[in-house]
């Protein structure tokens, strides 16, 4: 009876058809965090299905686990390249995305040794400066083609710090670093946008998309009517609903109070389930087309909702924590964070399974 995670895979799809259909390029699945806490190979294999061709994970271990399930994408790792991991990237034929001149080196000595091309994504610094190669750098590999020598650039790739601000100035200054980047190493296909990124239209529709928030149907829009489909929905069983005199105080530390006599409902899910404790005494909950809030602390494996008002409901019962009716976006605001982060927090308690919503 542990919390419910119902992942709707055909909204996924829809959303990445959305997304295919608005960008002018090629568009890919950013996969990363097991799909952003979704099933990463669930989400994988019916992407492949809709046309998918390109795929990205964080880490090579989770590229590694979608490789039999993929056989023909290209699957990068975005977050670089190790020495030792070189002969894992060459067995699985898969794409390091290279984000500095000693990965780059290690890079190349990886191929060298096995006396085959490394096929790999190159990664520019255009402005996060996080990952990549700055521009002297990459106009240092790209006057020296002896750089390149054991090395396949499949793609060129640079990350946008404030896609989801379309009128932030960095978005066109890392366009033009960017295209700069790109005149260097022709013929090396690109790849620059995110969810957001894709809405900023122009020339930043262009090249390989790397979407992962709005497949899973987070708005790559903020202010803006969402254009995705909810795809998920975060259920949890009402353990049982009991009655609070007035006056009486609900949880840890006492930080709710009843100001009438209320129907306090008990639900199995807590923090420990990546349900944040900032939501104390502000989330709600929905259930039978109405809203319960959230009443005292979230504690590690339960939180309390105020029932007074839902006579109907009952143990045994789950109420929608997040979904359709409850955006991730919208506890990510009374949380202090961001839909992807109340995604990503979903834990290991909360049971997946593949339905329409
Ligand atoms: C996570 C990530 C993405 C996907 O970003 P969304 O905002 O979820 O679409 C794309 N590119 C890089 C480099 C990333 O790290």
């Amino acid at each position: 009876m542990t919390p419910r995670l119902t992942v709707d895979l055909d909204a996924i799809a829809a959303n990445w058809r959305t997304l295919a259909r608005i960008h002018q390029g090629d568009v890919a699945a950013v996969v990363k965090a097991d799909a952003y806490g979704l099933g990463a190979e669930a989400v994988a294999q019916r992407l492949h299905a809709e046309g998918a061709r390109h795929f990205f994970t964080a880490h090579l271990p989770e590229a590694i686990r979608l490789r039999p399930l993929l056989p023909s994408a290209a699957i990068a790792v975005l977050n670089g390249f190790a020495r030792e991991d070189g002969e894992h990237y060459l067995a699985h034929d898969l794409l390091p995305v290279i984000g500095s001149m000693p990965e780059l080196i290690a890079a190349r000595a990886t191929a060298r040794a096995a006396n085959r091309r490394l096929p790999v994504a190159l990664h520019a610094d255009t402005g996060m400066h996080r990952l990549g190669l700055e521009p002297a750098e990459l106009a240092l590999v790209a006057r020296d083609p002896a750089w390149l020598d054991w090395i396949e650039p499949r793609t060129l790739m640079s990350h946008l710090a404030h896609a989801e601000t379309p009128n932030h100035p960095a978005n066109g200054r890392q366009l033009v670093r960017f295209r700069a980047a790109a005149e260097a190493l022709p013929g090396v296909p690109t790849s620059l946008v995110n969810s957001s990124g894709i809405f900023l239209g122009g020339g930043f529709r262009a090249g390989l998309a790397r979407p992962g928030a709005a497949l899973y149907g987070i708005n790559p829009t903020p202010g803006l009517p969402n254009p995705m489909r909810p795809a998920l929905r975060l259920t949890a069983r009402v353990v049982q609903t009991r009655a609070v005199r007035e006056g009486e105080t609900v949880g840890y530390n006492g930080i709710w109070t009843a100001r009438r006599p209320t129907r306090v409902a008990t639900v199995a899910l807590g923090y420990a389930d990546g349900y944040h404790r900032a939501l104390s005494n502000r989330a709600e909950a929905f259930f039978d087309g109405a809203r319960l809030p959230l009443i005292g602390r979230v504690s590690m494996d339960l939180t309390t909702f105020d029932a007074t008002d839902h006579p109907r409901l009952v143990a045994g019962h789950w109420l929608e924590l997040i979904g359709p009716a409850i955006p991730p976006e919208e506890l990510a605001a009374l949380a202090g964070t961001n839909g992807y982060e109340i995604l990503t927090s979903l834990g290991p308690r909360v049971s997946r399974s593949y339905a329409p919503l």
